[in-house]
């Protein structure tokens, strides 16, 4: 290891994402020597923003940031997250097979917009006959308990299939409620929470401004079998990778991956665009991708160009947390981490996506990584582990 620090308390934070770039920034500020060894050449993780032909994109997916926790909305915006924003979200959808061109409708979907379709009458009918309370056995179970079989057919199912690679009945009701709904109050914003910004850039510059002053090693990835030797010189290490490739074991945990395929349009004026919005999800089997991005209806970027990514499930990456109805994978990973924390004499902390096995957003990240910096300064006030 070089550069690494030499004097204790020594910290060694394993990934540059929005957790451990938030627990070292953190730390550091509070006096700790601190040390980022990230796998990627940039910080940023999956939150990362890249330029193509001059036009901002996000290679690892659309990132908008909503919170409603002052002190990370405070943090973020600190360090640059300043500039308001508020996603509405678009589906494509085919009626049915003989629907040749389909049409664009919001995300969620509004009653508004539904009473024009000549499906409103099935929709309306089912939509009186809901339950009370939705079914939380799974995660069909529930969709159905609040949009009803049509809905759930044309916003959902298809979606699901192409997403997770299983049936919607296979996975857990869990990550749901934060992320589906019905609107009946006209209000096309996606999400309620307090905040809300896309940087004019991404979030890319974001995460760089909390890294400055913390010195890293960047373009190589850190593994279990390194533990000797960052004990030389670390007391506790944070882990923001995830712990079956960090244990060398891949397979140990179930993910889901995807493959952006991002291509650069060329437009004729600086405020033009190539798609309907920044995301628009396409739910139906007829078409190979899940949506699409144009991160250029976000950034408001003035260029005579454009980036559209389409978003192709199953790559051989771990994007998302499989949350299943037996919670098998957070058994898993909570094995795992017991089997790291007795793999070494530091002191060992998890935080944020990947290493807790956890579907969260970035502000969840961010609020891990101060909770995990919280709790490394009270470790080391006891003194090292040896
Ligand atoms: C497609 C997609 C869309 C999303 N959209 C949104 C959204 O709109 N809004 C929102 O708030 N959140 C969104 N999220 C969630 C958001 O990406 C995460 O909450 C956030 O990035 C988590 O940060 P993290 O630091 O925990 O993990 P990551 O961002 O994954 O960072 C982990 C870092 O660790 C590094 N690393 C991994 N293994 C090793 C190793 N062995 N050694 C060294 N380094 C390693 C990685 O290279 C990476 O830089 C989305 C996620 C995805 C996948």
């Amino acid at each position: 290891m070089t550069g690494a620090p030499t004097g204790p308390p020594s910290v060694a934070v394993i990934g540059a994402g929005w957790a451990g770039a938030t627990a070292a920034r953190l730390l550091h500020d509070a006096g700790c020597g601190v040390h980022v060894y990230e796998a990627a050449r940039v910080a940023g993780g999956h939150s990362r923003s890249e330029v193509l032909n001059g036009v901002v994109y996000e290679p690892e997916g659309p990132h908008i940031f909503h919170t409603s926790d002052q002190r990370v909305r405070d943090f973020a915006v600190r360090h640059g997250m300043g500039r308001p924003y508020a996603h509405c979200g678009l589906t494509h959808v085919f009626l049915d097979d003989d629907d040749e061109h389909g049409r664009t409708l919001s995300w969620p979907p509004q009653v508004d917009e539904l009473r024009g379709l000549p499906l409103w009458p099935a929709i309306e009918r089912e939509l009186a006959a809901l339950p009370e309370h939705p079914s939380t056995r799974d995660f069909a179970s529930y969709c159905v308990g609040v949009m009803g079989p049509t809905l759930y057919r044309l916003f959902i199912e298809g979606y699901t299939v192409k997403q997770w690679g299983r049936r919607p009945e296979e996975l857990s009701a869990r990550f749901a409620p934060g992320r589906l709904g019905l609107r009946t109050d006209g209000v096309r914003r996606l999400f309620r929470d307090t905040w809300e910004f896309f940087p004019a850039e991404g979030a890319q510059g974001v995460i760089e401004s909390v890294l400055r002053p913390v010195p890293g090693t960047f373009g190589e990835e850190v593994t279990a079998d390194r533990f000797p030797d960052l004990e030389e010189v670390h007391d506790a290490v944070v882990i923001t990778a995830p712990l079956d490739a960090f244990l060398r074991r891949p397979g140990e945990l179930e993910w889901r991956g995807i493959r952006t395929v991002s291509r650069y349009v060329p437009v004729d004026g600086p405020e033009e665009t190539a798609t309907a919005g920044y995301i628009v999800n396409q739910p139906s089997l007829r078409v190979p991708y899940t949506r699409t991005v144009e991160t250029k209806h976000a950034t408001g970027q003035r260029i005579a160009g454009t980036v559209v990514a389409e978003e192709y499930p199953g790559a051989d990456a771990r994007h998302y947390p499989v949350l299943t109805p037996d919670e098998r994978n957070e058994r898993g990973n909570a094995r795992l981490q017991r089997e790291i924390r007795e793999a070494t004499r530091m002191r060992v902390f998890f935080c944020g996506r990947l290493a807790n096995y956890d579907y969260i957003n970035q502000d969840v990240a961010i609020a891990q990584g101060m909770a995990c910096a919280d709790e490394v300064l009270a470790a080391l006030r006891t003194g090292p582990r040896v």
